[in-house]
């Protein structure tokens, strides 16, 4: 066999292949790798240089599940790994797919959810000397800010390895995103079949637990025995970390009343005795000491200071997080925990079996009394059943269909519709609620909705500001092409925020109104899927049930009053508003 050109990189890789062998290629050994290793879907969309890539994986029994659009694709690559604590792994093609997915990419860092963007890349030679390659782009270097790790491949039996380093950067300690770049010439690259087998590493113990030290569980526990009115707050990385057990034992033995962020919702019942979610103001404001359980005290615990803490000097913060550097992020702690959530939860917890007096009866009859007041302002809001809904009507009934279906997983964004969803649905299960995480962004929905549905087979309720649901749509043809059952609820308000803002100049829309009175349900039926419209609860409740015990894909179009929201919703204060307006 002659060696032709193509394979240069091979012969100074020492792997040349010789007649008659059996052979091998790039295709083949990414292929390899990933199936070895244990990942079996792949989020992708397709073109130069790895359609081939795509195809021949799908060949070979992988999932391959295309998007239209790198972005959603690599959400679903985020959302997957979140789900399931192995790299998601999104496939784009060079420069513009690259940078497309590179939002999710850094997105999914931002967040600790481990991913993989696999992009293909052009002629290094012409791209170093930048001689105008096709898509030309140094894609490493822009990915090298933007998340956790970032490797070339230049050979084909460097692949294992790169692979195996991919996956191991992913989700070792702080889980995040990894970029992994494949020139175009790699792919098909030939080397020998056996030496390619040989040069593929099955990564062992890829998460080790990374066990705390005795000093600091002793610190931890004697903090936690002084207080007078202690709080949990169980963060994603706690729903990440898969310790549902551990966590919930922790609670229940403690009696610890706790506050779940966002998408911890769900790790015990939001109904549990101990959620002290509906008095989260006061518990968060009035407890002295806060054990954070992969929590950060980013934005969305207002920094661990301020109106929303108390007085200043009022609290004491112990903080379980893998990564040591989170510690002191924002406020002292005083009891850093550093340690895989699983292990350090049952390090405390051996503490406390020892040696417990129980949470002081006084603290929790006040977050008890305080939660079941807001829970009673709230109830008659949730339960009218007029046209047009506000969210409040709507989400009652939303409210309803997870209490009803708990293993349903929830997928939701928005402004106000993702504010109050949080609010008033209850999740009863780890795992089940996904919404747009530390950066609150915005064209998660289908992508997380995709993946959610391929990673669980579990039924999928995607609940979405019409704005939200505008960065993603065209993914429902996705979600039909590959008869998913996701059932899609657009709170239809006509615009952002509100639809009711007014060009004062007269000449174009309000910068924040859409069409009015826009039937997003026919774009789901255009695909063959099925579109639905309501104006009431009731009408709401039926359509969500009917698909879900269909499993249909369906896009229910809820229209909402276009006055009833506010402002960026329950943020509206990192909104700024000029206080220069013209009069109109
Ligand atoms: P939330 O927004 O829900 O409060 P964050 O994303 O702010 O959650 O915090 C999650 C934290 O969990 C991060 O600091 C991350 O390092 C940590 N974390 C993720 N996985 C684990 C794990 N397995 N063990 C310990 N900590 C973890
Ligand atoms: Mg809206």
């Amino acid at each position: 066999m002659t060696v032709q050109a193509q394979n240069i990189d091979a012969i100074t890789a020492g792997a040349v292949p010789h007649e008659e062998a059996e052979l091998t290629d790039g295709f083949h050994l990414v292929i390899d790798a990933l199936k070895l290793n244990g990942i079996e879907t792949i989020y992708n969309v397709p073109g130069i240089p790895i359609t081939d890539l795509g195809r021949l994986a799908q060949a070979e029994g992988m999932r391959v599940i295309s998007f239209r659009h790198e972005q959603n694709a690599g959400n679903a690559a985020a959302i997957a790994g979140f789900l399931t604590k192995k790299p998601g792994i999104c496939l784009t093609v060079s420069a513009p797919g690259f940078l497309n997915g590179l939002t999710a990419l850094a997105n999914a860092t931002t967040n600790c959810f481990p991913m993989i963007l696999i992009s293909g890349s052009s002629e290094r030679e012409i791209v170093d000397l930048q001689q105008g390659d096709y898509e030309e782009m140094d894609q490493l270097a822009i990915a090298k800010p933007l998340c956790k790790a970032a490797f070339r491949v230049l050979h084909a039996a460097d692949i294992g390895i790169g692979v195996a380093r991919a996956i191991r950067a992913a989700v070792s300690g702080r889980p995040g995103g990894v970029y992994l770049d494949l020139p175009a010439k790699l792919f098909s690259q030939v080397i020998d079949a056996s030496v390619g087998a040989k040069s593929l590493v099955k990564v062992i113990d890829a998460a080790p637990a990374q066990l705390p030290a005795p000093a600091a569980i002793a610190r931890a526990l004697d903090v936690l025995k002084s207080a007078e009115r202690p709080l949990i707050i169980l963060g994603k990385g706690a729903a990440y970390a898969q310790a549902d057990e551990a966590v919930r034992a922790l609670v229940e033995e403690s009696g610890i009343p706790y506050v779940p962020m966002s998408m911890a919702k769900g790790l015990l019942p939001d109904t549990h005795p101990l959620s002290a979610g509906a008095a989260r103001s006061t518990a968060l404001k009035d407890s002295d000491v806060v054990l954070l359980v992969g929590a950060r005290l980013n934005w969305l615990l207002s920094h661990g200071k301020g109106k929303t803490w108390g007085e200043p000097g009022s609290k004491r913060f112990i903080q379980i997080d893998i990564e040591p550097r989170e510690m002191d992020s924002n406020v002292e702690i005083v009891a850093p925990v550093v340690g895989d959530i699983g292990s350090c939860v049952e390090a405390l917890l051996d503490g406390i079996r020892k040696d417990w007096k129980g949470a002081p009866s006084n603290w929790l009859e006040t977050l008890r009394s305080k939660r079941e007041a807001n829970i009673a302002k709230m109830a008659p809001k949730l339960m009218k059943n007029t046209a047009p809904m506000d969210f409040h009507s709507a989400l009652g009934a939303l409210r309803t269909v997870i209490k009803e279906r708990p293993d349903a997983i929830l997928v939701n964004e928005g402004a106000n519709t993702l504010d109050l969803a949080r609010g008033i649905i209850d999740m009863y299960q780890p795992r089940k609620r996904l919404d747009v995480g530390t950066w609150g962004v915005m064209g998660i929905g289908m992508g997380f909705a995709v993946a959610a549905a391929v990673e669980t087979g579990k039924p999928v309720l995607a609940v979405e500001g019409d704005s939200a649901f505008g960065f993603s749509g065209m993914e429902v043809e996705t979600i039909c092409r590959y008869e998913l059952p996701v059932c899609i609820v657009i709170f239809n308000n006509n615009g952002i925020y509100r639809g009711t803002d007014i060009d004062p100049t007269g000449r174009d829309p309000g910068t924040t109104v859409f069409v009015k009175d826009s039937r997003y349900d026919k774009m789901m039926e255009a695909f063959g899927g099925v579109g639905v419209n309501v104006t009431t609860p009731d009408e709401l409740k039926r359509a969500v049930d009917a698909a879900m015990d269909s499993g249909k894909p369906t896009l229910i179009n809820a229209v909402i009053d276009p006055a009833a929201g506010s402002e960026s919703g329950n943020i509206g204060s990192l909104n700024p508003q000029s206080t220069l307006k013209k009069k109109q």
